[in-house]
């Protein structure tokens, strides 16, 4: 089956090969052309009227119509789904303990949890998740079962990158020594080999589900499962995902634990390669950035949930003129009570003009759609087939309704997508080929059965959630009594 799309607006091809320092000017951003998707792939990009129709084609009127790569959305957690609205406003650590009391321990959440993160996804402009994913222990090859199952219904492309850690919680915390120790998760070696399972069973780089190693940080991880999700990452050729320097308590436990940067650390185990994604990385300073940017890693950009949880401002100005490559999460519904990658991008896009006052290095909304796209597919290790409209990559692409009253009046397409508030705009989305979305209406899954199963509390109520968790007085003597 081939599909042509006829006269649509799209990013400038020539634009869009450059790096994310492209100094184009808003206007010379887009082109009219024709695209024929066939298979599961872009086959041609043409000027527009150049592409002849042929017999068996489907095709599209692009007239009024935007397309662009799929987003990918480079850090989240999709069990989270279940506590979206759920924990108070509270720094990382005191908001944690709450998310980890809180947490599905279902089966059928997590199936759940995964088709709802997909379906946000597609309906904000993206066709690939980076699933940094919580899983039940003891039933953590079901839980990764579930989660494929998930993506798999919705056709999305996934990475699942389990959330493995084998320090205790109380670990996670400056002066963590202080605090109860609780059970020691399980051991390294037992992680890495459950890992090897995963990939033997799941990783199916062929049909768009893959499999990251994903140690949940530093902070709660020895150097030897750090080390051994390189080696994996190595020998399987997966993304290595892991959280970096998300708060001020993180960077004050590198400096106890190592005496070094946690930069500097993750690259003496040989953490830090092109395959390596990390999220966050609000602490890092330019020594950091430097060390990351050589290494041909990513910075994964959650300003959402850096807000939300009084993180602070990640320096992703910095990171975009030393070179290092960025992309955008939306990280979980617990500290983004959403997943909108549009608005992501609009807040990542004006959020880093407070901290500089030199409005030429400010980012356009060309700038951070390609570090949605083309930095998002690198930061996933995918950027040999997703992320660009141009043949031979997977068609993996979005249609935009261009006349829909959210983006109206007809400015500048791509400012009014990123700087405005867009509402049911995806008209049509393809992932690998496939057709999922159409006239703003999934094809793949009942929207309504997964309304349906948020609506049924499949485990007890959750308890309300508390300002007042054990560790507080711990953080605040630790943190805030200086
Ligand atoms: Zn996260």
């Amino acid at each position: 089956m081939q599909t042509l799309i006829q006269s649509v607006l799209t990013l400038r091809r020539d634009a869009s090969e450059r790096d994310a320092l492209a100094d184009t000017l808003e206007a010379d951003t887009l082109e009219t052309v024709d695209v024929l998707l066939a298979g599961t792939q872009i086959q041609a990009v043409a000027s527009a009227g150049t592409l002849l129709r042929a017999a068996n084609q489907r095709v599209i009127d692009g007239r009024d119509k935007l397309l662009l790569a799929g987003f990918v959305n480079g850090h989240t957690h999709s069990s989270q789904v279940w506590q979206r609205g759920l924990i108070p406003q509270l720094p990382l650590e005191l908001w944690l303990a709450n998310v980890f009391e809180s947490t599905p321990r279902q089966l059928d959440q997590i199936y759940w949890g995964a088709v709802s993160t997909a379906v946000d996804t597609l309906l904000s402009g993206g066709t690939c998740v980076m699933d940094h994913a919580y899983v039940i222990p003891g039933q953590e090859m079901e839980t990764v079962a579930a989660l494929v199952r998930g993506y798999r219904a919705v056709g999305l492309r996934a990475v699942v990158a389990p959330l493995i850690m084998d320090l205790p919680f109380a670990s996670g915390f400056p002066k963590g020594c202080l605090l109860p120790q609780s059970a020691s998760p399980r051991s390294a070696s037992e992680l890495l080999a459950l890992m090897e399972a995963m990939v033997a069973e799941f990783h199916d780089p062929d049909h768009g589900i893959y499999i990251g190693a994903g140690p949940t940080g530093f902070h709660r991880c020895s150097d030897d499962l750090l080390a051994g999700c390189a080696d994996l990452s190595q020998r399987y050729g997966l993304c290595y995902h892991t959280h970096l320097l998300e708060t001020r308590a993180q960077h004050r436990l590198a400096q106890e634990r190592y005496g070094i940067s946690a930069v500097q650390h993750l690259a003496n185990l040989g953490c830090l390669g092109p395959r390596t994604s990390l999220a966050h990385g609000v602490w890092i300073d330019e020594a950091d950035i430097d060390r990351m940017a050589k290494a041909g890693a990513t910075l994964v950009h959650n300003p959402v949930s850096n807000l939300r949880l009084g993180s602070g401002l990640a320096p992703i100005l910095k990171c975009v003129q030393r070179g290092l490559n960025v992309a955008f999460g939306c990280d979980g519904s617990a500290s983004n009570d959403a997943q909108n990658l549009l608005e992501v991008i609009k807040l990542g896009t004006i959020l880093h003009t407070v901290t500089e006052a030199d409005y030429d290095h400010w980012l356009t909304p060309a700038q951070t759609l390609r570090m949605a796209t083309v930095g998002g597919a690198r930061g996933v290790n995918l950027g040999h087939c997703t992320g660009r409209i141009a043949p031979g990559f997977d068609a993996d692409v979005i249609l935009y309704n261009l006349n829909h009253p959210s983006l109206l009046p007809s400015t500048n397409p791509l400012q009014l997508l990123v700087l405005g508030r867009p509402t049911e705009v995806v008209e049509s989305a393809w992932v690998r080929g496939r057709q999922i979305v159409d006239q703003g209406r999934l094809l793949t899954v009942d929207v309504t059965a997964l309304h349906h199963a948020l609506l049924q509390p499949s485990s007890p109520p959750q308890r309300a959630q508390t300002q007042h968790h054990p560790v507080e007085p711990h953080y605040r003597n630790v943190m805030l009594n200086r």
